[in-house]
C-alpha cells in the first residue's frame, strides 16, 4: 500500500521571470540554495529541456534521479523522481508578480507503506523540508549578500605558513565551499574574454561559464585546440555564443593585434580573465628578445588590459580577474631586473616575480579604475592538476597528485569573481576559495611606491615600444631596456 503527500509552497522575489526561471532549470543548482542537497549533477548536456536527468544526493545518505518530463521557457518545469526510498512529481510554475516572479513548488510524493507510518508518527517534516528548501532559493534569488570581509584568522594562518598551506590543496577547497553562497546572478549575454583557455583552469572557467550562459572569447594560440574546444563547450552546454581568438601571449606582436581585432569588434567585455601561464625553465627569450615568463606573465597582460580598458569600461558590471599564484608570496618584485637577466636563473623565481607583478597591477588598476566601475581582483587557484603543473613541477607534481584539486575546483573562484554580485562589491584583493587573502605574508616581498612607480612606468614604455607602429621604426634590442 502506497501513500501520496503533496507540498505547495510558494515564494516571490524582485527577479525578472525569466533569470529566475534561468535559475532554477539549471536544476543541478540546487545545490546552492537546498540545505538538504549535498551534491547535485546535470546528466544531460545542453539546455534544460525534455529528458534532461539530474542526480541529486541528499545530506541524509540516499540519491534522487530527476528527468524533466514537461518544460515551458519562462513557466513551467515538470520533473518525474525517483529514488529507492519514494517516487515524486514536482511541479515548478513560474508567474510574473507585482514583486517580480512568483515561485510556486508542487510535489506530490508517493511513498511505499514504511514511509507513510513515518509521516503519520512524525507530521510536518516533509512540510519543513520544503519550507526550508524554497526559503534558501529566495534568498539566492534575492542575492543581496553582505560585502565579503577580510579574515584576520585566515591571515594569521597564512602567515604562520603550514596552517595556511593546506588550503591550497583540495581539502581547502573542500573546506571552503561549506560556508559559500549560491551565485544566481544572470549571465546571459554577458562576454568573457578568457586567456589559455584550451587547458586546466582556463578550460574549466571557459565550460563554467558556458553553461552560465555568458558569450566567451577564447584567446588560444593552436586554432585545431580552439576549434574542437568551441565545439565540445557548444554541444556541452547548448551555449552557442562562443568564438576564440589566436595569439601567442608571450609575443607582444600577437597581443596588440589580439586588442587591435577586439577593439574595433567593439564588443564591451564584462569579464576579462587573464589566465594563460607557463613556469620556464631554463631561461628563455622570445623572438621579440624579452624573457619568457615576463613577457607572457606580466606584460601580455597588462598590454592586454590596459588596451581593453574602454570596452571594459564600457560594459554595465565589468570585471577582471587575474590568475595569480600562492608563489607570489615568496618572492618581490625586482625591478632592476624584470627580465631575470641577473644571477642563476630560476624559472620559479622567474614566475613568482611575475605574478607578483601582477598582484601590483591589480591593485593599481582597481585603484585608478574605480571610477569607471571595472571591479579588478587576483585569485590563487591552489594546487590544481593540470596538465601545466604535471610538466612544468613533475616531482611537485608526482608528491601532491593525491591532493591536488580538480581544474573545476581551481576554476572556481576565478569565475565567482567575475560573475557573482558578491564580488563584485570589493576590488584590488587576492583570493583563495571565495576569501581574501593577504597580498603579502611578509614586509620582505613589500614594494616601496618608487618601485611600484618604476615598475609601472618600464611596463608602460615596453608596451609603447613593442606597438606595431613603435616595432617598424624600432633599432634592434628594444625591448633589452628592462
Ligand atoms: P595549463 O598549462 O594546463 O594551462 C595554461 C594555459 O595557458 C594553456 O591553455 C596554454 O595554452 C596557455 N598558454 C601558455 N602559454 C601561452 C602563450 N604563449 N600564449 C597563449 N596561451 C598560452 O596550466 P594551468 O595550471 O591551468 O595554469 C593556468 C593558470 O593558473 C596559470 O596562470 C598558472 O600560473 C596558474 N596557476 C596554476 C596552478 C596550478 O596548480 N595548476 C597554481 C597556481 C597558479
Amino acid at each position: 500500500m502506497s501513500k501520496l503527500l503533496t507540498l505547495d509552497e510558494s515564494i516571490e522575489v524582485q527577479r525578472t521571470v525569466h533569470e529566475v526561471f534561468a535559475y532554477v532549470s539549471e536544476f543541478s543548482r540546487i545545490e546552492e540554495w537546498d540545505p538538504a542537497v549535498a551534491r547535485a549533477e546535470k546528466l544531460t548536456p545542453g539546455k534544460p529541456r525534455v529528458g534532461t536527468e539530474f542526480r541529486i544526493d541528499m545530506r541524509v545518505g540516499f540519491s534522487l534521479h530527476y528527468e524533466i518530463i514537461e518544460i515551458e521557457d519562462d513557466a513551467r518545469m515538470l520533473m518525474a523522481v525517483t529514488s529507492k526510498w519514494f517516487t515524486a512529481c514536482e511541479e515548478i510554475l513560474f508567474e510574473k508578480s507585482q514583486a517580480g516572479t512568483r515561485v510556486r513548488y508542487i510535489a506530490t510524493f508517493d511513498f511505499p507503506a514504511l514511509f507513510a507510518t513515518f509521516n503519520r508518527l512524525f507530521p510536518g517534516v516533509m512540510d519543513r523540508v520544503g519550507k526550508s528548501a524554497m526559503a534558501g532559493l529566495k534568498e539566492a534569488l534575492e542575492d543581496d549578500y553582505a560585502v565579503p570581509q577580510a579574515s584576520g584568522l585566515l591571515a594569521t594562518a597564512d602567515r604562520l605558513v603550514i596552517p595556511g598551506i593546506w588550503r591550497f590543496t583540495k581539502l581547502g577547497y573542500r573546506a571552503s565551499r561549506k560556508r559559500w553562497n549560491a551565485v544566481s546572478a544572470y549571465q546571459r549575454g554577458r562576454h568573457a574574454v578568457i586567456t589559455g583557455a584550451t587547458s586546466g583552469i582556463g578550460e574549466a572557467a571557459a565550460r563554467q561559464l558556458a553553461a552560465l550562459g555568458a558569450r566567451l572569447t577564447l584567446v588560444v594560440r593552436n586554432e585545431d585546440k580552439a576549434r574542437a574546444l568551441v565545439e565540445e563547450l557548444r554541444s556541452e552546454t547548448g551555449n552557442d555564443q562562443i568564438g576564440y581568438e589566436l595569439a601567442d601571449l608571450s609575443l607582444m606582436s600577437d597581443v596588440h593585434a589580439l586588442c587591435d581585432r577586439l577593439l574595433v569588434a567593439n564588443q564591451p567585455i564584462d569579464m576579462l580573465i587573464n589566465n594563460a601561464g607557463a613556469l620556464f625553465n631554463p631561461r628563455q627569450q622570445t623572438s621579440e628578445g624579452l624573457e619568457k615568463s615576463f613577457a607572457l606573465l606580466l606584460l601580455s597582460p597588462y598590454i592586454l588590459t590596459e588596451r581593453l580598458h574602454p570596452l571594459l569600461k564600457q560594459a554595465e558590471e565589468p570585471r577582471v580577474v587575474n590568475v595569480l599564484s600562492g608563489g607570489m608570496y615568496t618572492q618581490k618584485i625586482n625591478v632592476d631586473d624584470l627580465q631575470n637577466r641577473l644571477g642563476s636563473y630560476s624559472g620559479s623565481t622567474a614566475y613568482a616575480r611575475a605574478k607578483r607583478g601582477l598582484m601590483i597591477l591589480t591593485e593599481d588598476w582597481a585603484e585608478h579604475w574605480a571610477e569607471d566601475g571595472i571591479v579588478v581582483n587576483a585569485m590563487h587557484p591552489g594546487w590544481v592538476d593540470t596538465p601545466g603543473v604535471e610538466t612544468a613541477l613533475p616531482g611537485f607534481y608526482k608528491a601532491t597528485k593525491r591532493f591536488l584539486r580538480t581544474p573545476d575546483e581551481g576554476a572556481d573562484t576565478a569565475v565567482w569573481l567575475a560573475t557573482s554580485s558578491e564580488a563584485g562589491k570589493v576590488t584590488g584583493e587576492f583570493w583563495l576559495d571565495r576569501e581574501i587573502h593577504p597580498s603579502h605574508l611578509s614586509d620582505r616581498t613589500l614594494e616601496t611606491e618608487e618601485e611600484r612607480n618604476r615598475l609601472l612606468e618600464s611596463l608602460r614604455e615596453l608596451a609603447e615600444s613593442t606597438s606595431p607602429g613603435a616595432m617598424s621604426d624600432a633599432p634592434a634590442g628594444l625591448a633589452d631596456s628592462a
